[in-house]
């Protein structure tokens, strides 16, 4: 069953009764998805799950977009209410890649879903077939490198006082935007050119967890800048330099530092971020925010349209690289982050239609 004829039947514009019981003998699969995304609370899963819902109802699909408040037990009774009310295709960004399991298997044995993880990776099981993601080590990576190249370390330049962030702990993704960044960024700790005051300085990416936000909480990370900033720095010490991995990460440090008394200007330090949030985009306009990295939403989005319609049709489902989720190398779909600063704002965010030049007050 064609794609086009699944838009059909939707609209209620073809009698195609024999292909509708969804998984069929050739492989077809019927166009009825359920996409489960961790919160409202962060931009990014507001536009993901919009615009895959949108794509997907344009092309005629049954779509049931649900949104589960972070809470693991709401995402898994959310999954549950898909399945039973047959949904043959799954998208989830779980809020915890490894709890789903059981939930997974009684999509399979019920339904005989297919599976894929959206964004972050759903660990521990055999019940996925596919993920798609940006490159999470890359979006590390840019961050560390940023860094070193901003404060000159190449060049010998130091010391600076480095507060070092990480992502929620149960989130797969987390960890890869640590390594990332800190096997760029050790180094240069281990050299003495970049020191950590607060003494938050995982000695190696193993130990990332220990300095993770839970949640990605904005006030969380707010609540330990502040402890940072009053238990560590006194007198004349400042801060030269935090290691966010994302934007709402970013606006909590942002708030701490300002209420401590930190303005934009030379001495400020660099901040990093992910997401390109409409908040930190302003702020990277207003000197407050050094750089975050886009994975432009809209983009992962198409990928898994993509996947969708290959999967209804049958066809082989085209992934570029493998990621091991514990149980085997999930085939998946992985897009390349961008940089962004305020010399490139116009262009990736602006030009790009990523967030309209009102919305950032331009
Ligand atoms: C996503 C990031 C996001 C974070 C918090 C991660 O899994 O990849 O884009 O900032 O979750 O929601």
């Amino acid at each position: 069953l064609a794609l086009g004829a699944v838009g059909l039947m939707a609209a209620g514009l073809a009698a195609c009764s024999s292909d509708a019981e969804g998984a069929t003998e050739g492989g077809d699969v019927e166009c009825n998805v359920g996409i489960s995304m961790p919160t409202r609370s962060l931009e990014r899963w507001i536009n993901d799950g919009e615009q895959l819902e949108a794509l997907l109802k344009d092309e005629g699909c049954t779509v049931d977009l649900q949104y589960a408040d972070n809470k693991t037990s709401e995402q898994i009774s959310q999954i549950q209410n898909q399945i039973a009310g047959g949904a043959k295709i799954l998208v989830v960004a779980p809020i915890d890649g490894e709890v789903l399991s059981p939930v997974l298997s009684e999509a399979k044995k019920t339904q005989d879903a297919v599976v894929i993880s959206y964004d972050r990776l759903i660990n521990g099981t055999e019940d996925i077939d596919y993920y798609a993601t940006f490159d999470n080590a890359k979006v590390g990576k840019m961050q560390g490198e940023f860094i070193v190249d901003q404060l000159g370390l190449d060049d010998g330049e130091g010391p600076f006082n480095l507060e070092p962030f990480a992502g929620s702990p149960d989130d797969n993704n987390a960890k890869f935007f640590f390594s990332g960044a800190w096997d760029v960024l050790l180094p240069y700790v281990e050299n003495g050119q970049l020191v950590v005051p607060s003494g938050k300085s995982p000695k190696s990416n193993d130990e990332w967890a220990s300095i993770g936000i839970q949640g990605w909480a904005s006030d969380k990370a707010q609540a330990e800048m502040d402890n940072r900033l009053t238990s560590f720095y006194s007198g004349d010490e400042k801060v030269d330099v935090v290691l966010s991995p994302n934007d709402s990460l970013a606006i909590g440090i942002e708030a701490s530092l300002k209420s401590a008394g930190y303005a934009p200007g030379e001495d400020y330090p660099l901040i990093t971020g992910q997401d390109a949030d409409k908040a930190n985009v302003k702020a990277i306009l207003d000197g407050e925010q050094a750089m975050t990295v886009l994975k432009d939403t809209r983009k992962l989005g198409e990928a898994v349209f993509e996947m969708i319609k290959q999967i209804v049709a049958g066809d082989e489902v085209e992934t570029n690289v493998t990621y091991d989720n514990t149980k085997f190398d999930v085939p998946t779909a992985q897009l390349d982050p961008v940089v962004v600063t305020k010399d490139n704002v116009q262009e990736e965010i602006i030009d790009s239609g990523f967030i309209d030049a009102s919305e950032l007050g331009l």
